[in-house]
């Protein structure tokens, strides 16, 4: 018997118990929901969401996620469009506004439903099934292998891929930040280009990759923006990783001392800057002018290659002697004088090329990765 036969209309139901699910109903009334987000588990970071909102098709939704100026990066909200998708395949965005003054700093997503249900994140998610199939997929083509370094705190893999027959050794990490899922899309389309028999000879003939697309497989299951699962950003433990504090850096810098490093790319999102950039390791205590002239050359070569990709946005220089050594990108160049960089991809748009349906994109993140290893295989032998 159909709604309508029976006179009554299906209430707005939202659930999040799922992978990567977050949200908090605090209120349903009518077609309006009001929702809040949780904490990641012992910690006080939260901005990343993810739920189903159901109702009749052609239904009006009014969701409005409150308490968002305690949020950990509270200027992402404004100029941010919310993803939204119906077939859990193609991201849109759905018309969203934020009101810094109304319960706490409230985002109201306004969407009006084409079929029964619709699915919002703060970013397209990239789930752990597609995780493994991921790997699964890269580790059935010729010459790559699958190394599970370790394990992390909820006993998942830490997976690194690796492939090539050249001597430089290359790491690509993503997902430190598990909220951070366009890292992940980014790697989807890493490892496309590099397995293509048909496409990055020279690189792989060059350089020997080591490719951890999820540094953080128990944050991104639990839905967190920024932590494991006890709470621990990652990405503030490399200078003396702890096996019960953060097994999935431990297990990583391990294999790391093994390999060396030449090149590493740290991939991530950032929640507030509207534009693609990279960010270095100038204040390292052993700093090279070759080794910075060498990712300086790098980012002013990929700032060419793509129009994603600028220069005049991004996070300040940390000054001579005064690089943070917990973070991956300084403690690599440091440990290992490689040349080494932190990507940061926007929640938003690149506002010097916006797409006013999709915003940033996993199709736009994988895209960037391609060109990233191009303008990487441009310079590889200097490297
Ligand atoms: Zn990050």
């Amino acid at each position: 018997m159909t709604a309508q036969q029976t006179g009554s209309t299906p209430p707005l139901r939202i659930n999040s118990s799922f992978d990567s699910g977050n949200i908090r109903v605090e209120a349903i009334d009518g077609t309006t929901a009001t929702l809040s987000i949780h904490k990641d588990h012992e910690s006080d970071f939260f901005q990343w969401f993810h739920f189903r909102a159901a109702a009749p098709a052609g239904t009006r939704l009014t969701l409005r996620i409150t308490g968002l100026a305690q949020s950990a990066y509270p200027d992402g909200w404004p100029g941010y469009a919310a993803c939204v998708s119906e077939d859990r395949e193609r991201w849109g965005r759905a018309a969203s506004r934020y009101d810094p003054g109304v319960d706490g700093g409230t985002l109201t997503i306004d969407y009006t439903l084409v079929g029964d249900a619709a699915w919002f994140a703060y970013f397209a998610p990239y789930s752990q099934e597609r995780h493994h199939d991921l790997v699964a997929q890269a580790a059935a083509c010729e010459g790559v292998s699958v190394r599970q370094l370790g394990e992390s705190l909820d006993g998942r893999p830490i997976d690194c891929l690796e492939l090539g027959s050249g001597d430089k050794p290359v790491w690509l990490i993503a997902r430190q930040h598990p909220g951070e899922t366009m890292a992940e899309w980014w790697m989807e389309g890493a490892l496309d280009m590099l397995t293509d028999p048909t496409n990055a000879h020279a690189l792989r003939a060059a350089c020997r990759f080591y490719i951890v697309p999820n540094m953080n497989p128990d944050g991104a299951f639990r839905g967190h923006l920024r932590t494991n699962a006890r709470g621990i950003n990652l990405n503030r433990e490399w200078h003396e990783p702890q096996a019960d504090r953060a097994p999935e850096v431990l297990c990583v810098r391990n294999r790391m001392d093994q390999t060396g490093v030449a090149f590493a790319m740290d991939v991530h999102g950032d929640e507030a800057i509207p534009a693609v950039f990279l960010a270095g390791f100038e204040g390292i205590p052993s700093i090279k002018d070759t080794q910075l002239a060498l990712f300086r050359r790098y980012r002013d070569t990929l700032a060419i290659r793509t129009p994603d990709f600028q220069t005049r946005l991004g996070y300040p220089e940390a000054r001579p002697g005064k690089a943070n050594l917990s973070m991956a990108t300084a403690q690599i160049a440091e440990r290992y004088g490689a040349v080494a960089m932190t990507l940061e991809m926007p929640f938003k748009d690149n506002d010097d090329l916006p797409d006013t349906a999709q915003g940033w994109s996993p199709e736009r993140s994988m895209q960037l990765a391609r060109d990233c290893l191009a303008t990487l295989a441009e310079m590889v032998g200097d490297i």
